[in-house]
């Protein structure tokens, strides 16, 4: 098999787990800002803006946030935590480490802000919106204790004016960002919620549409449609399905004698025994009533008798009616094998003959056609 170089490198970067790769993307991308961030560190040392041995002993910390994160994630480490994202701890490691780089490189630190705000949209992945606000008043706390300390300590680099006017940006636009962020990620969790009801939703429909009620088995119209599939295949391969209609003896009797309830318990119960007697390939349908229609794909007549012969056997035990009804219940069943060409509709009418055969020649057996 053929792998595109791409391809490969995706698996090796990212590794195979969807989750986890969308996580790596990610904090991949947020490395990126630290790389630009230590560049930016590293060009001011050059250009003696920052003093050196401060600009490298940061560039030094901002490597766990370079490859710590990705490192951790791509060998599954970050797995155990609530949020395998790893997104506060990113967030926390990002904003202190911007904090940092704003002492050390004065010139630029009004540009760092804008740093600040934009890992504080990162948020709006997976944060809740409290948590959220919560980061924004740490941002705008450490840097409000930061520039107050600078413009105490350097009145003459940190000139307490600019650090005031950084303030007040500070303190409009970063819980700004936050509460943004915030709405961002309740929207994203109100939309995950909605997908996942609907999900539920067109389950319960699909159910609803290819199911019956009381058995649980396929219905009608699913059958009709899985007949016409199952057909349409085996004329493609070979190997027609067996059809076979199955009616309760005398159900009308159970009904009449035990109740509908009972009668309803009945159908249940033969539902269950005649799908444990079925290969795991056939497939039974509730076909109106106390009527079933079984098809075995690829199955001869004589192979597809082995199942009804277990089926009788398994219901002439009193165990198979919960042993309370003390019942007798018998089918008769009408078995045929699909001619290739035939319509499902000619199938079935053949079958229902041996079924009416299998009633006037007695009931409790099986007649083919
Ligand atoms: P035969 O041996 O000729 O098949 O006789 P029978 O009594 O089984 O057949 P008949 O067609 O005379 O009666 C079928 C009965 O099945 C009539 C109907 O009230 C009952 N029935 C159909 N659907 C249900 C159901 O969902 N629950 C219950 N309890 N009875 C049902
Ligand atoms: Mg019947
Ligand atoms: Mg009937």
């Amino acid at each position: 098999m053929q792998i595109s170089l791409p391809h490969q490198t995706q698996d090796w970067l990212f590794g195979s787990d969807p989750k986890q790769r969308i996580r790596l993307r990610r904090t991949l991308g947020a490395s990126g800002i630290y790389l630009l961030a230590a560049i930016g560190q590293w060009w001011s040392a050059e250009l003696e803006l920052a003093q050196p041995q401060l600009a490298h002993a940061l560039i030094l910390c901002l490597a766990p946030g370079l490859c710590g994160f990705y490192l951790l994630m791509r060998s599954g480490l970050n797995q155990p935590f609530a949020d395998p994202a790893l997104t506060l701890q990113q967030m926390v490691f990002a904003i202190v480490a911007m904090a940092a780089a704003y002492v050390i490189n004065p010139p630029v630190r009004g540009m760092l802000l804008m740093i600040v705000a934009l890992v504080l949209m990162y948020a709006a992945f997976m944060l809740s919106p409290r948590a959220s606000r919560a980061l924004g008043f740490f941002a705008v706390t450490l840097l409000g204790l930061v520039m107050l300390a600078m413009a105490t300590y350097a009145p003459q680099v940190f000139d307490p004016t600019i650090e005031a006017i950084h303030f007040v940006f500070a303190a409009v636009i970063l819980p700004v960002v936050s509460m943004l962020a915030g709405d961002l990620s309740a929207m994203r969790t109100r939309l995950k919620e909605q997908k996942a009801e609907l999900q539920d939703a067109l389950a319960r429909i699909h159910k609803l549409a290819t199911r019956d009620d009381l058995t649980g088995l396929i219905n009608r119209r699913h059958m009709e449609e899985l007949a016409t599939l199952e057909q349409r295949r085996a004329q493609r391969n070979g190997g027609l399905p067996c059809l076979c209609l199955v009616d309760i003896d005398h159900f009308k009797r159970i009904n009449d004698v035990h109740g509908h309830a009972a009668g309803d318990e009945v159908l249940r119960l033969f539902a269950r025994h005649a799908s444990a007697s079925m290969r795991e390939t056939d497939v039974l349908a509730r076909w109106g009533g106390e009527e079933f229609l079984v098809m075995l794909p690829d199955t001869r007549p004589e192979e597809a008798r082995t199942g009804f012969e277990r089926l009788k056997r398994v219901l002439s035990r009193d165990e198979a009616w919960g042993g309370r009804l003390h019942l007798r219940v018998s089918f008769s069943a009408g078995l045929t094998a699909w001619r290739p060409g035939e319509t499902l509709r000619d199938a079935l009418a053949r079958a229902d003959h041996a079924l009416y055969e299998a009633k006037a020649s007695g009931r409790d057996r099986l007649v083919e056609r």
